[in-house]
């Protein structure tokens, strides 16, 4: 392939060339036999979970497309699923916007869309399963109380501590009366004793260990959603019988914890793909906080969603 030059105009030029060189570190991704995998099985079902609590962005415009790739380019393969549970910070606006910014990157997704804002009584049954099997504990504490006990965070993640036996009978009393909400903890090391060691595939192949007890009495139901984002992802893709999770490798560490909830919920295990991430110009992931141009910015250019099809399954570096 001879190298492609692109010239784009006036403001959106600048705009568009700074978010194209975003893309300059990026590995291609889909390896040949990766692609000849999803040919053959004319794609693998997965999905694409956007929160909708700001515009889309070139890193969501990615994230998309790959998923979008991992489906075959096969709308009956690919399911949106809007991951509205925090929905005092979510709008139908944003859910408007990401529809038409999907079908301006020209994909097309399964008529099956998921909320999860319609799925509180799911994530409740759930939580009393374990409950019935004495594996969360209500949490009364605050989160500055919280902070004391924390560990250091190894490789980047904090444990939490195991809170069941911090408060008396006499100060959870109170707090009832007062009407603190608790929030949910799973006992992680009576979850582990009950599941044995666990593994998770990635769709390269690999087969990894999970190790969720770097995470400790992590909160499956807080205590102002009665839901978490560990629940619920791993409802939802047993819901929608995903077959391969396609995310950013921001949330990989994550997975060890799905795992876990996935064999104590008895649900099936889907395989993982891990997509990098792309950074802004001061190494940061893009975020709604980033100022990180909206897709809107790019939408009078036609052929951008193709080419950053081409730049994730081949060599980026005739883009820029
Ligand atoms: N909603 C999550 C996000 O926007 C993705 C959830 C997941 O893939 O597990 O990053």
């Amino acid at each position: 392939m001879f190298p492609v030059k692109i010239k784009f105009m006036g403001r959106n030029s600048v705009i568009l060339n700074n978010a194209l060189s975003l893309f300059k570190n990026i590995v291609p991704i889909i390896s040949h036999e990766l692609e000849s995998d999803i040919k053959k099985k004319n794609g693998w079902r997965t999905r694409f979970a956007p929160s909708p609590s700001g515009f889309l962005h070139i890193g969501h415009a990615y994230a998309a497309l790959v998923s979008w790739i991992i489906a075959g380019e096969n709308p009956d393969k690919f399911l949106l699923r809007i991951d509205d549970l925090d929905y005092t910070r979510c709008s139908k606006s944003y859910i408007k916007k990401l529809k038409s910014d999907l079908k301006w990157l020209n994909i097309s997704w399964n008529n099956k869309e998921l909320y999860q804002s319609q799925r509180f009584s799911n994530y409740a049954t759930a939580l009393q399963q374990l409950l019935d099997l004495d594996l969360i504990y209500p949490c009364y504490l605050s989160r500055l109380e919280i902070s004391e006990f924390l560990s250091p965070p190894i490789d980047g993640v904090l444990k939490q501590p195991s809170t069941r036996q911090l408060l008396s009978e006499q100060a959870i009393k109170k707090r009832k009366e007062k009407g603190i909400k608790p929030a949910l903890r799973l006992d992680m090391m009576k979850a582990i004793k009950k599941t044995g060691g666990l593994s998770w595939s990635s769709l390269d192949g690999t087969i990894k260990k999970a190790e969720p007890e770097k995470f400790g009495d992590i909160i499956l139901g807080r205590r102002d959603i009665s839901s978490s984002y560990h629940l619920s992802v791993v409802l939802d893709d047993a819901e929608s019988e995903i077959e391969v999770v396609t995310r950013g490798e921001d949330l990989c560490a994550s997975t060890d914890i799905h795992r876990l909830l996935q064999d104590l919920l008895g649900l099936p295990s889907p395989i993982y793909f891990h997509h990098p991430l792309i950074f802004g110009p001061d190494g940061k992931k893009l975020s709604k906080s980033h100022q990180s141009p909206s897709l809107s910015n790019f939408r009078s250019d036609k052929t951008l969603p193709n080419r950053i099809l081409k730049m994730i399954m081949n060599n980026i570096s005739t883009f820029v």
